[in-house]
């Protein structure tokens, strides 16, 4: 009989509706499956394993001993069965005894049987049984036939659900037992919660379709809406606004116009699937597919398919929302391949305990939104949404990079205890919120904290820091679709600066351009090679004169009779800050002339990011209120390595002698000039190099929220002069390992170093 996939799994699928509408036992309905298939396919054996108490049990047969029927059980990846529920995969076999796997149970009376086809039944993307038939020829089923079975599987999937044939908790494959997973750290913290997808998986529930026209036409406007919005976020891409690389969408698109992809959906849909079934079922047998791949290449693209999979998936269901519009549990762990900042911000804070993400980068935008946040974030864990599944327990660890899926006892309770440690030493930095940062022989140092959206200013008590030593105004212009306007600078600029109350507010003229291109300055996009040394920062600011004058009328609106604090970033050359200064000074004596609200008085500072500001300190230091540094990108430049590759993040150490030196020469030089300086680097965030700048002279702190109550314990386990005379020692003759020679020093004197 010439045998098509839909007319084989069609035939089966209306007897299967018919079995399903009986009246009767699960079991009886089963024995009665198995004949189906094995007459509809010519099969001389049908059966059905089930997964039961961990291994899979005979639950019905056509062929074999009818004995066996709940005495043949094999453990998960063993023999054929085991082999394809542990591994998802398909088997087709000739000859089945010649497969390594292959485990023969006498008991079944399996001997005379040659061929051996196998599908896994999946519930919710796990193993939870397998249907196979056998024949004694010695012949390969035909791709037709094992499509119609894979058909098959997933409506008695539904069916073994609804009769809970199947003990819930045994229902995983090999996403079953704990997994360990390493990142890049990009958000240090710890977090245990419950793995929740941004973009939820469907379930779907209904595989026998009523009508196959209707669930065509919904398969078919499915297509149009996903084409719709590939097509809009390439565009949006175009602009640098989508969180997607052009790579994936040009995948993305190949895939949404693919014909063999739409027609296969429409196959299964003849062969009586509803839309959710067939798509799914399609995306079954991409998967098994996938496991037969080894070009790391083309797996990838493949889970660009899946991708896509999933969202037509969500589209036909009408389930669209990301887990921030249905709401979070709590304790959740959100994992995505990539997200947006506001894609990040539209979640609640509370419940939200750390992020996992496929892609990701330190400087990507949604990382410095997640810092500002407190929520740690381990990025580039491959594979993640494919390892891990809804609902799962995870342990985070953003310090190290590190991340557990389902941990096993031992290794949550050892987790649990690392982390109590550290909330005890929170406990204890809480403890220390209402003492200054002053070091034992007397020295105030000053702690304040990078900040980027409003609440922060409204946390400045909690967390016991002095102030906001950099605000990043950037933030803003990132999260917003449209350039903001000078109203809404203005009012964001005023909030906080009434929440900070009487605690000193640094702001920082926008910081864009380069890698955090902006969609309404196109124009401005930047295509060199290296983004950070590009067009970007004040160096656009000044050619943008327009978005600089309305950020700058903001900002002294907004100060209205206070001590505006501003100061600009990426400064190359003394000139620029003359002209940036300038520009707000003519601002000032505008907003007089006009009798609007102006500042009591302006602070100016510089940041000092680029290495030849350094060389032309005596003409800028006159002219400054105070000196920022910026760590992270003046070490970039200094060492030429990209802040933002991976493979460069361990390379170059804050505390190598090369840095420190420079820093000192900085300090000294403004030192003798009165000038303030404060590091604004991440460097200042963690404890021994704080304790190194120290020793140099930098006393004064912009650092992570998160990070204050650590480096006031180290400054109040300090003596300053102490770690100076060291740093002069070590620097003079720098050992070969700094950070080592530091770190011994420091444990001698009895510095807390968190
Ligand atoms: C820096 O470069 O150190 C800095 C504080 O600025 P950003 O990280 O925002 O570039
Ligand atoms: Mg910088």
């Amino acid at each position: 009989m010439p045998l098509t996939a839909a007319t084989a799994a069609r035939e089966i699928l209306t007897g299967l509706h018919e079995v399903m509408a009986r009246r009767g036992s699960a079991q009886a309905k089963l024995d009665r499956v198995v004949d189906l298939i094995a007459e509809a396919m010519k099969s001389e054996v049908c059966s059905i394993y089930l997964l039961r108490d961990s291994s899979l049990e005979l639950f019905a047969t056509h062929g074999l001993r009818k004995e066996a029927v709940h005495v043949t059980k094999l453990a998960m990846g063993q023999g054929l069965v085991g082999t394809i529920a542990a591994e998802g995969r398909i088997l087709n076999l000739a000859e089945a005894s010649t497969h390594p796997a292959f485990a023969y149970r006498p008991e079944t009376g399996e001997e005379k049987f040659h061929s051996f086809a196998g599908v896994p039944i999946v519930r919710r993307e796990n193993a939870i049984g397998v249907l196979a038939v056998q024949h004694a020829d010695a012949r390969r089923y035909e791709e037709v036939e094992i499509e119609a079975l894979q058909t098959v599987a997933m409506v008695l999937s539904e069916l073994i659900a609804g009769a809970r044939l199947v003990d819930g908790s045994n229902r995983r494959r090999q996403r079953d037992g704990m997994v360990r997973l390493a990142g890049l750290k990009l958000v240090a913290g710890m977090a245990r919660g419950t793995v929740v997808f941004h973009e939820p998986r469907v379930l779907v529930e209904h595989t026998v379709a009523e009508d196959i026209e209707l669930e065509r036409a919904r398969v078919y406007s499915a297509f149009r809406k996903m084409r719709e919005q590939i097509e809009h976020i390439t565009r949006e891409a175009e602009f640098g606004t989508a969180g997607e690389h052009a790579e994936i969408l040009e995948t993305y698109k190949m895939f949404a116009y693919d014909e063999g992809w739409s027609r296969r959906i429409n196959e299964a849909i003849d062969s009586g699937l509803t839309a959710e079934a067939a798509i799914e079922r399609v995306q079954q047998r991409t998967r098994a597919r996938m496991l037969e791949i080894d070009d790391p290449l083309l797996k990838e693209r493949m889970h660009d398919l899946e991708d896509l999979s999933n969202r037509l998936l969500r589209i036909v269901s009408g389930r669209l929302e990301t887990a921030a519009k249905t709401g979070l549990n709590r304790d959740a762990v959100l994992i995505a391949r990539n997200l947006g900042p506001a894609e990040l911000l539209e979640y609640d804070r509370r419940r939200l305990k750390a992020v996992v993400l496929e892609e990701g980068s330190l400087t990507a935008h949604v990382t410095i939104v997640a810092r500002a946040m407190g929520v740690p974030v381990i990025g580039r864990v491959p594979d993640i949404r494919h390892t891990a599944a809804e609902g799962d327990t995870i342990l985070v660890d953003g310090d190290s990079g590190a991340l557990v899926v389902r941990p096993s006892g031992p290794v949550s309770a050892s987790f649990d205890a690392r982390m109590a440690m550290s909330q005890k030493r929170r406990a204890e930095y809480v403890a220390l919120r209402p003492f200054p940062p002053i070091t034992r022989d007397g020295r105030r140092c000053t702690i304040m904290v990078n900040a980027g959206l409003a609440e922060d200013a409204e946390q400045l008590e909690t967390v016991g820091a002095d102030g906001i030593g950099l605000f990043r105004t950037e933030f803003q212009f990132l999260i917003s679709a449209t350039l903001p306007g000078r109203d809404s600078q203005l009012r964001l600029y005023r909030k906080v600066l009434d929440a900070a109350g009487d605690k000193p507010v640094v702001f920082r003229t926008v910081d864009i351009g380069g890698d955090k291109a902006l969609p309404y300055l196109a124009d401005e996009k930047d295509e060199a090679e290296n983004p950070a040394m590009g067009w970007r920062a004040l160096r656009l600011s000044l050619s943008r004169s327009t978005l600089m004058k309305a950020q700058a009328r903001a900002l002294i609106e907004a100060a209205d009779r206070r001590v505006l604090r501003v100061m600009f970033p990426m400064i190359s050359e003394p000139w620029e800050y003359e002209e940036a200064r300038a520009l707000f000074e003519e601002q000032v004596e505008w907003a007089r002339a006009a009798n609007r609200p102006a500042p009591a008085r302006i602070e100016f500072g510089a940041m000092l990011e680029v290495p030849s500001l350094a060389e032309m300190l005596d003409q800028l230091l006159p002219r400054i209120d105070f000196l920022s540094i910026g760590t992270n990108d003046l070490t970039q430049f200094l060492f030429a390595a990209d802040r933002a590759d991976p493979r460069l993040a361990e390379r170059y150490d804050w505390l190598s002698p090369a840095i420190l030196r420079f820093l000192r020469r900085v300090a000294r030089e403004a030192a003798a000039a009165n000038v303030p300086v404060r590091v604004c680097g991440e460097m200042g965030g963690r404890p021994l190099e704080a304790m190194a700048l120290i020793g140099l002279g930098i006393n004064n702190f912009s650092i992570t929220p998160a990070a204050v109550g650590a480096i006031k314990a180290m400054i109040r386990s300090l003596d300053a002069d102490a770690v100076g005379a060291r740093m002069e020692q070590l620097l003079a003759a720098p050992p070969r390992n700094m950070r080592k020679a530091l770190a011994d020093w420091a444990k001698r004197q009895g510095v807390v170093l968190g």
